[in-house]
């Protein structure tokens, strides 16, 4: 075993596509945006798996605080600046000559020289979010130029600078493929686990229509790791990756650069994430086993091209497309190769061993489980890519699966007993059952009508009507729905949406205040505003991005404002909203308009004057409206002192 792995070692070269320097700049041209010439660390890399998203950019550090001098990559000019209150927050984009774009994101403020500008015009539309866009001869900047100070803005989870180098394509590039010598790194990538999965109801992992993980253990030979067992395998499998990358000096996990899989010496899939389209970027869904990610969190790539993932560029074209057919009787090598920005790289290796193809077993000789005939059946329904998979627990032996539609009923053999489970396979292009059972037990599967990428398609749904658009779907999909009281579950939250479904709704019981009430998606115990907008005839639309279950909800209940101070320097607020969440606010001193900064992190709104030299004086009125139109007013004014905080609100949390 020891000499085959050697053998193959040698066998295999360094990778050639991924070392050439791809963009067209001198060395040096950018300059890194914090601290440049000094080492810095990153909490985020270029491609990292994040929810929805490849990370458009790098991370960099900024030692757990706020503050720190951003400065200009290259002279250019500054072609726009926004202030979101999700998202990058405070940002900055530069364009330079070279055709490049470089991002400042999450920024705390920027600058003396633009601060006052943001501020001006911020004033000028009366309104905290801001999307401006100068004109090229209008704000140039120089190389180094303080353009902001890094801050935790917008969708940031604490203090960093978010930086980004786009070509002249939008197309966003790893940074670290220009050579910073700011953040080394030399400790290799780490594969945390795989994953190999059945892609078809012919195939098995040890003997299952199971996805089945194993963690790698170290092999003989320095840096290349392996599986403690031999897989056994039949049919097509796919294979997934968790793993992750870590630099010099920090415990970060950020992500890879490169992966490439071999099948017993020949390559079959490799990607390299050096430049991606910024608007396939949600495309990670596919990317990723979003299953695994919906149920566990773990962020899995998949070494293979699922159906519907068709637009990223980063895969290099291979027939196989990167499944893994194993024949029988065969001993494969699987060679896993992964890469970080910097070339180091760790390799796993690992022996599938081919089993012969499984047939169904005739139900008639099929070994069930001996138990007593009054036992109930359990049964557990799934829908893996297009087969329905049924679990039946305390089957009686021999027992098929029924399958029932429209009052017609077949019956199919067990493909397999495991662990006292018999398990059934069904693929659904033969059609979508109703029902199914198995002995005395039977079930409805919800089942309601399959639908197709790239075609745009309806369907009426008991209370709900669904509009899909030719680019709602990665993947065919068997849609399951129903109404359960008075909540309405649309398909599996397993499964992504490309683009969103819209869905008319008539609710169960009728809605008293329309106005007030909108649809919420539930998550875990919380119920997430989604909105909506009512229709003449009494029917709510909506949106959905994630399938899942909705519920119609009143919200008659005004944000809750308290002031934290107030002085002719300037005043806060602490706003908050119980149900459908904070949607506008307005501040004016004496009848003009004054900016709210607003950080829905912290629940927080402050005043930024025009003028800081100006001192507030007259009536303070604070509008605060949420999105189910209740609003709240605060008034006070300047020459009455500000009530002394209750205790409660200036007592010390213990720590
Ligand atoms: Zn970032």
């Amino acid at each position: 075993l020891t000499y085959r792995l050697l053998l193959l070692l040698l066998l295999l070269s360094p990778r050639a596509w991924a070392q050439q320097p791809p963009f067209a700049v001198p060395a040096g041209y950018f300059l890194f945006p914090i601290r440049p010439g000094q080492v810095n660390y990153l909490s985020g890399s270029f491609a990292e798996l994040r929810p929805d998203h490849f990370h458009a950019g790098i991370d960099i550090k900024t030692q757990q605080r706020e503050g720190l001098d951003v400065q200009a990559s290259a002279a250019g000019y500054v072609s726009r600046i926004r202030v979101m209150r999700g998202g990058y927050g405070n940002v900055v984009y530069l364009t330079h000559p070279s055709g490049h774009v470089t991002v400042y994101g999450h920024l705390l403020d920027f600058g003396p020289r633009l601060g006052p500008l943001v501020r001006q015009r911020q004033y000028q539309q009366q309104s905290f979010e801001l999307d401006w866009v100068p004109k090229p001869d209008e704000l140039p900047v120089q190389r180094g130029e303080l353009i902001g100070h890094s801050g935790n803005t917008g969708g940031s989870a604490g203090p960093h600078l978010h930086y980004e180098i786009r070509d002249d394509r939008g197309n966003v590039l790893d940074p670290q493929r220009f050579r910073f010598s700011e953040v080394p790194d030399n400790v290799p990538p780490v594969i945390e686990a795989i994953a190999l999965r059945p892609l078809d109801a012919r195939s098995r992992v040890g003997g299952r229509f199971e996805r089945q993980e194993a963690v790698p253990v170290r092999s003989t030979i320095p840096d290349v790791w392996t599986l403690a067992d031999t897989v056994r395998a039949s049919g097509t499998l796919g294979l997934e990756l968790l793993a992750h990358d870590r630099a010099n000096g920090t415990a970060n996990k950020n992500g890879l650069n490169c992966v490439e899989v071999l099948l017993d010496e020949v390559e079959v899939y490799s990607h390299a994430m050096e430049s991606l389209p910024n608007e396939f970027s949600q495309d990670i869904n596919v990317h990723i086993d979003y299953v695994t990610f919906q149920q566990t969190g773990r962020s899995f790539q998949r070494c293979y091209l699922a159906d519907g993932n068709t637009r990223l560029p980063i895969y290099r074209d291979h027939a196989a497309r990167g499944r893994l057919r194993i024949q029988p009787g065969q001993v494969h090598w699987v060679t896993v190769t992964i890469w970080d920005t910097f070339q180091n790289r760790t390799r796993l290796m690992f022996v599938v061993k081919g089993e012969p193809t499984p047939s169904a077993v005739p139900a008639d000789s099929l070994a069930g489980t001996p138990v007593s005939s009054r036992q109930p059946v359990v049964l557990v329904q799934s829908v893996e890519e297009n087969t329905l998979v049924v679990r039946a627990r305390a089957a009686p032996p021999g027992a098929g699966l029924t399958l029932y539609k429209n009052g017609q009923a077949r019956t199919e053999p067990a493909a397999y007993t495991a662990d006292g489970e018999t398990v059934y396979l069904f693929d659904l292009r033969r059609g979508l059952p109703d029902s199914i059972a198995v002995g005395a037990t039977a079930q409805p599967t919800y089942l309601l009508r399959t639908f197709y990428p790239g075609q745009a398609a309806g369907l009426v749904a008991g209370r709900a009507t669904l509009a899909f658009s030719a680019e709602s779907l990665y993947d065919t999909l068997y849609l399951t729905g129903r109404q359960r009281g008075e909540r309405l579950e649309l398909g599996t939250p397993t499964l992504p949406l490309r683009a969103g479904v819209v869905v008319t709704y008539q609710p169960p019981v009728s809605v008293p205040l329309p106005g007030k009430s909108h649809v919420y998606r539930l998550e875990g115990t919380r119920e997430r505003f989604l909105g909506g907008q009512w229709q003449p005839d009494g029917r709510i639309r909506f949106n959905v991005r994630q399938w899942g279950t909705f519920v119609i909800r009143a919200d008659t209940t005004a944000p809750r404002i308290r002031l934290l101070r107030k002085s002719p320097e300037g005043f806060a607020f602490t706003v908050t909203d119980e149900r459908s969440g904070i949607g506008h606010f307005r501040a004016r001193v004496d009848s003009q308009w004054v900016l709210l900064q607003y950080d829905y992190k912290r629940n927080l709104l402050w005043s930024e004057k025009l003028d800081p030299a100006v001192p507030f004086s007259g009536e303070l009125t604070l509008e605060v409206t949420d999105n189910s139109g209740n609003g709240a007013t605060f008034r006070a004014d300047f020459s009455t002192p500000a009530p002394a905080p209750k205790p409660a609100a200036v007592r010390r949390r213990r720590r």
